[in-house]
């Protein structure tokens, strides 16, 4: 039998590579982790938990403000921006440290360097050569963004995270969690921002209630999101920037002049220049790694998990791969992933959240369902004055009342998911939803006291093929169209549950 110098090499020290390096080497494996950049991946270094220290360094813009109508007087408040990216890179740099010892800890080898395979079991890094029985490819995920004149004037999140200066009038291209996420951050801390989508609507594959929401909450708190809009190309000179946009046929639109233009238009599995292709590795038009069930590759003893897969491109679910590679490649139990129902956050402003399926894949898959769904002004806001309404909304099955997907806009939105989450998990019906005492006063419980369907939609006279981009074609009837009792005339958004 040929002697390896590992048991399994990962390449790429993120989400999944740091788990899955960890668990093999507790189960008694000898491993080395081969990371080119730092040590926790996107996630941790360019992604997650930075893009949430800043969304709770920009939230306190609206607490700041909300404080006065509870008594208390703020004078001479003031924001640093720099300070906040301090303050985050400080984190940042403790993290990485931390991640770099618990690694050591498991006794696990961290390489540094950018690693390739030569062979389908050697990696080179730098001038070394390491050879392993098993090898896992666990390199993320990175910024895409379009060709067209000028897109070297753009920025991407990476840079965004790490602005020496905030822009006085900031451009957002795209409609997905970035661009929601930080048109929150840069809105709430002053910046003008202009959001371009070329589709219909933000947030494509959300709850088309959801979209509709979010979009009009947003806009009520001053971002311009524009529709159905193109970037031509993008001008930069003395006199400064400028984006020139198109109608989606091409013809030539507005043209904005801004400080900075975000790129926000999704990302593509780091595969290229890994020498997959010459270990016989199968990757997809996307560059994603084509795995099976049990994240395993064309090649026996190779193996990919996260982004780089482009399965689901959430850290929980590249966490959850690593763990079931380990059981399955190491201790004896296959375990294939199920990335059904996992909660998702979108960190905007405000947030949102949600689990299982949006009312139209729930229409599409099981036919009929109920919809329940109610739209409040949160009990703060009685104070405050400020305009904006929260949203619950639930997709029912309606056959066996099963709980299909849940859908959450307002403050606490990721919060209150995650035990939702569970409870779908369980194949909780609305009957148990409603059998469930609500924590009063909160948001939550008008999950749990949901109780008049939303008439069915009237069917549209004509089939629209673009209806599921599109909240304003929806068949489904405006939020505030519903019979339930408006929560706006009640002066507490958590009256009790009159039936
Ligand atoms: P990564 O974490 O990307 O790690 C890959 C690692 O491989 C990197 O460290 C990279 O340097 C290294 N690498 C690449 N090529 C090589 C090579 N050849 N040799 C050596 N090393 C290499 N997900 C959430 O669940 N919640 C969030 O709030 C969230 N926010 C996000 C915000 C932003 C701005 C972004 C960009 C992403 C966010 N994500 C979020 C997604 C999440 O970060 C990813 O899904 C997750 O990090 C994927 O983990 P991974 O292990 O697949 O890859
Ligand atoms: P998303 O896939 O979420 O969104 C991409 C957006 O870019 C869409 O609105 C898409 O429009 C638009 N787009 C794509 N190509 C073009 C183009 N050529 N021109 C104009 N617009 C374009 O990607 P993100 O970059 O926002 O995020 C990447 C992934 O990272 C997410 O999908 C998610 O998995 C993860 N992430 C998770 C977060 C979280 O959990 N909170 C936060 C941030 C990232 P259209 O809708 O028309 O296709």
């Amino acid at each position: 039998m040929t002697a390896y110098d590992f048991d399994l090499i990962t390449i790429g020290a993120g989400s999944g590579g740091v788990r899955a390096s960890r668990l093999a080497a507790e189960a008694g494996r000898r491993v080395a982790v081969v990371e080119g950049s730092r040590v926790g991946g996107t996630c941790v270094m360019r992604g997650c938990v930075p893009k949430k220290l800043l969304v709770i360094g920009a939230g306190f813009a609206s607490e700041l403000a909300d404080a006065e109508a509870f008594g208390w007087r703020i004078e001479g408040a003031e924001f640093d921006w720099a300070r906040l990216v301090a303050a985050k890179n400080a984190e940042l740099n403790r993290l990485e440290t931390i991640y770099a010892r618990v690694l050591r800890e498991a006794g696990v080898t961290l390489v540094e360097g950018r690693g390739t395979l030569v062979d389908p079991h050697t990696i080179q890094v730098g001038e070394r050569r390491l050879t392993a029985a098993t090898i896992l490819v666990a390199t993320g995920g990175k910024p895409f963004l379009p060709t067209l004149p000028g897109i070297e004037h753009a920025i991407t999140s990476n840079e965004a995270l790490d602005l020496m200066q905030l822009p006085r009038r900031a451009v957002i291209v795209g409609g997905g969690y970035i661009a929601v996420e930080f048109a929150g951050i840069f809105n709430a801390l002053g910046v003008e921002v202009t959001q371009i989508l070329r589709g219909e609507a933000i947030l494509r594959g959300f709850d088309p209630d959801l979209r509709a929401a979010q979009t009009e909450e947003m806009r009520a708190l001053g971002v311009d999101i524009r529709p159905r809009t193109l970037v031509r190309a993008i001008e930069r000179d003395r006199t400064g920037t400028r984006v020139l946009t198109a109608d989606p046929e091409g013809n030539p639109g507005e043209t904005i002049e801004t400080d900075l233009i975000l790129y926000a238009t999704g990302r593509r599995p780091n595969s290229a220049g890994l020498g997959l292709e010459a270990a016989g590795v199968e990757i997809d038009e996307r560059g994603a790694i084509i795995v099976d069930a049990f994240s395993r590759t064309s090649v026996r003893h190779i193996w990919a998990v996260g982004d780089v897969t482009n399965r689901l491109n959430l850290t929980p679910a590249a966490l959850a791969e690593a763990g079931a590679f380990v059981r399955t490649a190491f201790q004896g139990c296959p375990t294939a992933i199920d990335h059904q129902l996992v909660p998702t956050a979108v960190f905007g402003a405000p947030p949102l959240a949600t689990v299982g399926l949006g009312e139209d894949e729930a229409r599409r898959l099981y036919g009929s369902v109920d919809v329940y769904l109610s739209r409040f002004r949160p009990l703060r806001q009685g104070l405050t004055g400020r305009e904006g309404r929260a949203l619950v909304k639930l997709v029912v099955e309606r056959d066996d009342d099963h709980v299909l997907g849940v859908h959450v806009i307002g403050p606490d939105a990721p919060e209150i998911i995650q035990g939702f989450a569970v409870a779908l998990r369980c194949r909780a019906t609305k009957a148990q939803f409603d059998a469930t005492l609500g924590v009063h006063p909160t948001a939550a419980e008008e999950l749990v006291t949901l109780r008049q369907r939303r008439p069915e939609p009237v069917p549209p006279s004509a089939p629209d093929a673009d209806a599921t981009d599109s909240p304003s074609l929806s068949p489904a009837p405006e939020p505030d169209a519903q019979p339930q009792p408006d929560p706006d005339t009640d002066p507490e958004q958590t009256a009790p549950d009159p039936s």
